[in-house]
């Protein structure tokens, strides 16, 4: 008999509140997002947790944030610093910007960017640092925009798998410059696919519908665009579920923080498991769980460990992803357009991301186990998930 004994508890996550928003929805007349009824209503749920002054629903949370970068108006070769450990929706939008990702390596605990490296990446190119909350553990905002104004950088945010987090107090998104979030199918909440973005800079604000409406005026009408910009609209369909699920929001992020904290704290005195770090004072909205294996007090490898906690009825997976970014072939080869990278060719950048390493973040990737958390798991099933993992983490101590 598996420790866990309930099958993995799984929410339901659409019902009546989109049904009703979605019956508006057929009633009028267009479905175009500008001066759309259901666009406003995704503005005023979403302004309910993140009261930007600036905000644009876009179609992704890469397009969310590729509009953040564009909005900083890069020249080629500009160097964004960046978790190598996130989604290719982080580095996609600084790389179609002619911009070069700078990669730097994460606290070993928390699995954020260490500011401290962060600072040692800095050049006379550097325009921007993107905080990656990765998980929906904060980064540690404080020291990240002490970095920034002491050297004039540009911070965004990706909140794309931290919706509901905060540090100190503050929601994520709303401490640096620009803040991202996503409503991809995998996130706390969903449209199937869709992004947003906000600022409270009036110099950014403008630009956000711009850099993801083709750099149309949809105020004026004026059709002379300024700049090359992509149509990165979301509509209002999905603006309309989109609004729905953020009147859940706060339901589905206590529960998921509750539900990971509880874990987290379950598994402190484990041998052999070193579960996540949230800064105190800081809230960790918990998009999935990560924990490391401390592997030299095992007699396991991180693949037998996790199988391990599969036979006891955990749904557990070796990893979260399979290499860092930088890893990956399109940057290994510098395959950006057509197989070359014009910002290298033009001599704008010597990044070569083949001599890219980052131990910690690699370490992590290699030496963690991740498990789902969501709303619908109670005490109960956290409980059989702590103490299968503790049993493995015994039968397997050295
Ligand atoms: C999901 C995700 C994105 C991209 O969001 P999409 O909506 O899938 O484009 C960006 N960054 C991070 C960290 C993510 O997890």
């Amino acid at each position: 008999m598996p420790i866990v004994t309930q099958p993995l508890p799984l929410p339901r996550r659409f019902g009546p509140a989109e049904l009703d928003r979605l019956t508006a929805m057929v009633e009028q007349r267009s479905l175009f997002y500008w001066q759309g009824p259901q666009t406003g209503a995704l503005g005023v749920e979403f302004r309910k947790h993140y009261p930007f002054k600036h905000i644009f629903p876009c179609s992704s949370g890469s397009a969310s944030l590729h509009i953040a970068v564009a909005s900083l108006r890069l020249k080629p070769g500009d160097e964004i610093i960046v978790s190598p450990i996130t989604d290719m929706g982080s580095v996609i939008g600084i790389i179609y910007q002619q911009g070069v990702p700078v990669f730097t390596d994460l606290d070993p605990r928390t699995y954020n960017m260490d500011p401290e490296h962060i600072r040692r990446a800095i050049t006379p190119k550097t325009r921007a640092i993107m905080a990656v909350h990765l998980t929906g553990n904060p980064c540690d905002m404080t020291a990240i925009n002490a970095i920034a104004r002491e050297h004039g950088l540009a911070v965004i945010e990706d909140c794309a798998q931290s919706w509901g987090a905060r540090h100190q107090g503050i929601p994520v998104g709303l401490m640096g410059d620009l803040g991202c979030y996503s409503f991809n199918d995998f996130k706390h909440v969903s449209c199937g696919d869709g992004g947003i973005v906000g600022t409270n800079r009036d110099d950014l604000g403008a630009g956000l519908s711009k850099w993801g409406d083709k750099c149309y005026d949809r105020v004026t009408g004026a059709r002379d665009p300024a700049d090359l910009a992509p149509n990165y609209r979301m509509s209002e369909p999905l603006a309309a579920i989109a609004a729905a699920q953020l009147t859940k929001l706060d339901h589905i992020v206590a529960q998921r923080g509750r539900n990971g904290a509880r874990l987290t704290t379950a598994l402190a005195d484990v041998p052999g498991v070193l579960p996540p770090v949230t800064r105190p004072g800081d809230f960790h909205s918990y998009w999935f769980y990560m924990f490391r294996l401390d592997l030299p007090k095992l007699r396991l490898n991180r693949d037998e460990f996790a199988a391990a906690l599969r036979a006891e009825g955990v749904t557990a997976n070796p990893g979260y992803l399979p290499m860092p970014v930088y890893r990956y072939q399109v940057f290994r080869h510098h395959n950006f357009f057509g197989g070359t990278w014009p910002a290298r060719l033009l001599g704008a950048t010597t990044m070569d991301y083949t001599q890219v390493h980052c131990p910690v973040a690699e370490a992590i990737l290699n030496e963690s186990i991740t498990l789902p958390i969501n709303e619908a798991m109670d005490d109960g099933y956290i409980d059989q998930v702590a103490a299968a993992i503790r049993h493995v983490a015994k039968l397997a101590a050295r």
